[in-house]
């Protein structure tokens, strides 16, 4: 039977490599240095000056060549290990495939397999930003295009080598409007844990906009935070909720509806059923208790947090009761309470709420 023609599967090892380059098996010599420089790790373009003498290895074999004064400066970490006596060979971990293609092509500085390497425990996509962002060099994406996880596990290994000026460019993007919107809780676990009290502040407010003790997915990045950090969040929400109760409580704020001896304003002969008005404090304040921000209840941005959607109190149908609560008298039959400046009144009770 005739044999269907086809490559051999890709091989193993160096001894593999010989046996693949056997004329039979091979289809051009072109193809095999195509594979020798995809299969052989590669180093970093950004990282592949001659001049350096220290070459990182990251756990998908990715190189990286650097000056071991850099690293001194600029890490506290590398300077103590360079202080330290070093063995003659720090590290020579054979050659593996590169398995980040971006770079491992025929740009690619292929390594010397004589050379000593520094293995990292970390993958090229942690390694390559932290290093770029050490030397000052532009990312290939923005630090705010990041997905978060790869923002912490960049900040994670810059805080293990101790270096400070890759932090402190992330300190910079981690209170961007995309960090705040999707991860408002993990911003602030990460800045209470460098003690960047600004950014610490700044993502509290933002948390406001989630019921933080019902919400699954916040449970692990609570578990993270300390017992301080907790009472931290719920305090300011607890305050949040009281103060949003006493002012909705005032009478001279909500004269008419806070006043069970208030006549109508129309017929001044009958007192107000203040009933529907009571209702619609109670549902506002159960909001303001699962979503501390406000926003929810007016459909309005509160402190520039929060969203625009949906129509908030408005829509509600404790609300409506509100607006349709009328004069007892029958002769009168006039609305107990004037929308609109109800609303008003609402809203500047959520804008005046405390923040810490
Ligand atoms: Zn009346």
């Amino acid at each position: 039977m005739a044999a269907v023609t086809h490559l051999p599967t890709m091989p193993q090892g160096h001894a593999d490599l010989a046996r693949y380059k056997q004329p039979a098996l091979l289809p051009s010599i072109d193809l095999v240095k195509t594979f020798e420089k995809s299969y052989r790790p590669a180093y970093h373009p950004a990282f592949d000056s001659a001049r350096a003498d220290i070459v990182l290895q990251s756990s998908d074999g990715v190189l990286y060549r650097i000056r071991s004064y850099t690293l001194r400066r600029t890490s506290g970490f590398f300077r103590t290990m360079f202080t330290l006596p070093q063995p003659s060979s720090i590290s020579s971990p054979p050659c593996s495939p590169a398995s980040d293609s971006s770079f491992a092509s025929s740009s690619a500085t292929v390594c010397d397999e004589e050379e000593e390497h520094i293995p990292v425990h970390e993958p090229s996509k942690i390694l390559t930003p932290l290093l770029l962002l050490l030397l000052g060099r532009e990312t290939e994406t923005p630090i705010h295009h990041w997905s978060f996880d790869k923002v912490e596990s960049v900040l994670r290994l810059a805080e293990s080598w101790d270096m400070p000026g890759p932090i402190s460019l992330i300190r910079l993007a981690i209170t961007a409007p995309v960090f705040l919107q999707a991860e408002p809780l993990r911003v602030f676990a990460i800045a209470s844990q460098f003690e960047w009290e600004e950014e610490k502040a700044c993502a509290a407010r933002h948390t406001l906009r989630y019921d933080l003790l019902a919400d699954r997915s916040l449970r692990s990045t609570l578990d993270r935070l300390s017992a301080r950090d907790v009472l931290q969040l719920l305090r300011v929400r607890r305050a949040r909720v009281e103060g949003f109760r006493a002012l909705v409580d005032d009478v001279h704020r909500f004269s008419a509806g806070n006043n069970d001896s208030y006549d109508c304003g129309r017929c001044s002969n009958s007192k107000l059923d203040n009933q529907t008005w009571k209702d619609l404090k109670q549902t506002m304040v159960q909001e303001l208790e699962k979503r501390p921000l406000g926003d929810s209840v007016g459909g309005w941005l509160v402190g520039g947090i929060g969203a625009r959607t949906g129509l908030g109190v408005m829509a509600w149908k404790e609300a409506e009761a509100c607006w349709m609560a009328k004069c007892q008298n029958p002769e009168c039959g006039s609305a107990n309470y004037d929308r609109l400046t109800t609303l008003k009144q609402v809203r500047q009770c959520v804008d005046e709420l405390t923040w810490i």
